[in-house]
């Protein structure tokens, strides 16, 4: 039986010059680690392609479900794969259409790459046109813009035949773009924001904060849930935990109510900032989107980002709560992040809080406790969990040292 394999298409952004092999190598890895379970045979690159075949010969539709999740991955096709032999690449077209559902009206389109097969693309064009012809002798053909296009790929002895695709989430494989801490809460914006970074290729360290031990440990759990979820893009290789709980309350006693958030935010950032520097990570990035809640005014944001000196990146800022919500539902965080969760958010939250803080009130409060130790403190206690998800992450190992003294992983290894 001809085989199928899953061909899968990126889009030529970022593909240029030395940057093409780095790319396509990076996807190459992240398909081998999606496709975990799967029983690939190969994933290999074929002339602007990767060629994902499986061990039964016989890709799946779930299989290639897997695959249009990676980031990098703008379209994927079940494709057969047949030999230089009109017979039987006809006879896949013949397949392949009668399996694009309803349509009226189709096309053949030939592509060769770098080959010395005697036909050429008209040839085929007028060869696999024809059978198809006589196939389907009730739909019409349509040069321009047909129900559906027979693609006909002739490529190195072999010939690719297919004529649906699957969309694929596309941005740039992960690894290539960097490191980034994101802060991540249980809520809708983060995970989102999180999953848009590690899409254009960030590899992605976040950092939750909780309100233990002044709260339970729920929502430590549902960010764990979150990186399960986010699992299929292959972004994240290890979630830290910061219980903030104890300093929420110290800084609720030093500062004015009204202050609390802005300066909860701006120790969260500090600490934050600290770990992507263990982490050799190049920027922070949050869910923020402006004027959402009292603490995305323009005013708070400035006040909140003075503290650090890397780049904060905020992918949902010009994004409705709407869209935010349609992509958790995309990406599958939306069922973990309606689940209401105490975190540090929700603890000693002030009646009325400040919604463009005066800068000078902002630096009174932060004077008004040793925000330093603090910050050190809150370093040195961190706790972090490790998956396999992201074969790019690479923990910090110059940092040995100081892992060893964290705490140990607490709940978090069970
Ligand atoms: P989200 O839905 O992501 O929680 P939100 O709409 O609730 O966002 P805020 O709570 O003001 O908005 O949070 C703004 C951003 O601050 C979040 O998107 C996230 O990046 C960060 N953040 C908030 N709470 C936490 C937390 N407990 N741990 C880590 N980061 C947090
Ligand atoms: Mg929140």
């Amino acid at each position: 039986m001809t085989q199928r394999v899953c061909l899968v298409h990126y889009h030529e952004i970022g593909l240029k010059g030395k940057n093409r092999a780095t790319f396509e190598n990076q996807l190459v890895k992240n398909l081998h680690r999606a496709l975990r379970g799967q029983s690939v045979d190969s994933v290999k690159r074929v002339s602007g392609h990767i060629l994902v075949s499986f061990a039964s010969g016989q890709a799946t539709d779930e299989q290639a479900r897997i695959i249009s999740q990676v980031p990098g991955v703008a379209r994927v096709s079940l494709a057969y794969l047949c030999g230089l032999n009109q017979g039987e690449y006809c006879a896949a077209a013949v397949r392949a259409l009668g399996e694009a559902g309803e349509f009226e009206t189709f096309k053949v389109h030939a592509r060769r790459s770098a080959t010395t097969y005697e036909l050429h693309t008209l040839d085929l064009h007028r060869l696999v046109g024809g059978v198809l012809c006589e196939a389907f002798p009730d739909k019409r053909v349509k040069m321009h813009d047909p129900d559906v296009t027979v693609m006909v790929l002739v490529v190195q002895g072999s010939v690719y035949v297919y004529a649906a695709s699957r969309i694929g989430v596309g941005g740039l494989p992960v690894g290539t773009a960097g490191k980034v801490v994101t802060l991540l809460s249980s809520g809708f914006d983060s995970p989102v924001a999180t999953w848009m970074v590690g899409r254009r290729g960030a590899v992605c360290v976040p950092v939750h904060f909780s309100g233990r031990p002044m709260t339970s440990d729920s929502s430590e759990w549902l960010c764990q849930d979150i990186v399960d979820a986010l699992a299929p893009a292959g972004l994240i290789g290890r979630l830290y935990v910061v219980p903030f709980g104890e300093k929420q309350r110290e800084i609720s006693l030093a500062v004015p109510q009204s202050l609390r958030i802005i300066t909860y935010r701006r120790v969260m950032l500090s600490v934050a900032e600290h770990i992507a520097e263990l982490e050799g990570a190049k920027a922070l990035v949050t869910g923020e989107s402006l004027g959402q809640v009292a603490s995305q005014t323009l005013d708070n944001i400035a006040a909140v980002n003075e503290v650090v000196s890397m780049p904060v990146l905020r992918p949902l800022i010009g994004s409705d709560k709407m869209e935010i919500m349609r992509r958790a539902e995309q990406i599958g965080t939306h069922d973990i992040s309606s689940q209401a969760a105490e975190d540090c958010c929700t603890l000693f939250m002030p009646r009325r809080p400040e919604t463009h803080a005066r800068i000078d009130a902002v630096h009174e409060a932060w004077d008004a406790f040793d925000h330093d130790a603090m910050i050190e403190e809150l370093v040195s206690t961190v706790e972090y969990r490790d998956w396999d998800y992201c074969p790019s992450y690479k923990p910090p190992k110059s940092l040995a040292a100081w892992h060893r003294e964290l705490l140990p992983a607490h709940d978090l290894t069970s």
